[in-house]
């Protein structure tokens, strides 16, 4: 538990900052700050990272990035991780891409369930947020539905003056596969750039558009994976509706149960806060049972802020890609 009477149980743990997209929310144009290839940690680190965070009660882990599955071990480290004794999920966070080539590996390997990130359905628009191609994406999810995970949802950057028109039919495309959607707000975790006001489209925005579409009835007891999502039933549609007001939801932070680990060996306790915990010494001083890893995780439970500074004239230091989404 940490100081504000949290239990912390998930670690969402970022396999590389490197992306095939471009999305300018999470990587500003003509980012090259990179982390160095040797500076990653090894897919045996990140399996060491998590088998001492299920020593200390950790119980939800989830793979993402930058862009998880461009990494070529990415089967074998979730494989690794869902082995550990302990472990009771395990997600994967990706822009679907290369879910088509990745999906049944991910089944087989144990991966339960799968977030996939899409902001519009239009190819010219989608191509324009994250300058890649939707219809890899939709083979991608294809692929996945035909592999039979417990779980995939949509991810939906909610973005003023640029997708408000897809939130519709990105509900419509959802209900018919069965997937729940979910709309979050930008977070100023790119560049300054993303931060400005006529680009922010709040929760309860989104919520006014798709009421145009129906009416919206609250679920409370409806959390999946006790996720950040409040979600709602929609009358003319059959895909629950979730949403993430990152932003403007007042006690979003009362319910965080999480860490990061980014790809470079940092544990990050709170996205919208700069505050991060080097565990390279933890790894290094590592001669097996974890306890150097563990006091690490657990001083980072320990340091774990009670909420994020988004609305405190927060600036991004680290980009989303580098902390890992
Ligand atoms: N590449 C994968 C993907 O796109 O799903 C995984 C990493 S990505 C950083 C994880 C999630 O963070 C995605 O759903 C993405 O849309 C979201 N994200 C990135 N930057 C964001 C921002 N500035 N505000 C809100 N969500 C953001
Ligand atoms: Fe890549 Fe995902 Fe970031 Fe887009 S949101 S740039 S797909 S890591």
């Amino acid at each position: 538990m940490d100081a504000f009477g949290r239990v912390i149980d998930y670690l969402r743990i970022s396999v590389t900052d490197r992306c095939n997209e471009r999305c300018q929310y999470c990587m500003p144009e003509g980012y090259k700050g990179w982390a160095q290839k040797a500076d990653h940690l090894s897919g045996a680190e990140i399996v060491k990272i998590a088998e001492a965070a299920c020593g200390i009660g950790f119980r939800k882990f989830r793979l993402t990035g930058g862009e998880p599955l461009l990494r070529h071990d990415i089967v074998e480290i979730a494989e690794g991780i869902w082995n550990l004794p302990g472990v009771q999920t395990l997600g994967v966070s990706t822009n679907g891409t290369l879910l088509a080539r990745h999906a049944a590996g991910l089944k087989r390997a144990g991966v339960r369930a799968l977030n996939v990130s899409l902001d519009a359905l239009s190819p010219g628009l989608y191509r324009q947020i994250t300058g890649g191609d939707v219809a890899q994406v939709l083979a991608g999810i294809e692929e996945a539905l035909a592999e039979d995970f417990e779980v995939i949802k949509l991810n939906t950057v909610l973005m003023r003056g640029v997708n408000e028109s897809e939130l519709w039919p990105i509900v419509q495309f959802a209900s018919g596969l069965g997937m729940p959607v979910r709309f979050i707000e930008l977070m100023p975790v790119s560049s300054a750039a993303v931060l400005e006001r006529d680009r922010f489209l709040s929760v309860e925005d989104a919520m006014g558009i798709l009421g145009g579409f129906g009416s919206l009835e609250a679920l409370p007891d409806y959390r999946p994976g006790n996720g950040p999502a409040r979600y709602y039933r929609h009358s003319g549609a059959t895909a629950k509706l979730g949403f993430i007001g990152a932003v403007t939801t007042p006690d979003f932070c009362g319910t965080c149960n999480k860490l990061r680990l980014t790809a470079d060996g940092k544990l990050r306790p709170c996205l919208g806060q700069h505050g991060e915990l080097d565990l390279r010494g933890a790894l290094r001083r590592e001669e097996g049972g974890g306890v150097a890893l563990q006091e690490a995780l657990l001083e980072a439970i320990r340091n774990k802020p009670e909420t994020h500074e988004f609305n405190a004239c927060y600036e991004p230091g680290r980009p989303m890609t580098a902390i890992g989404g």
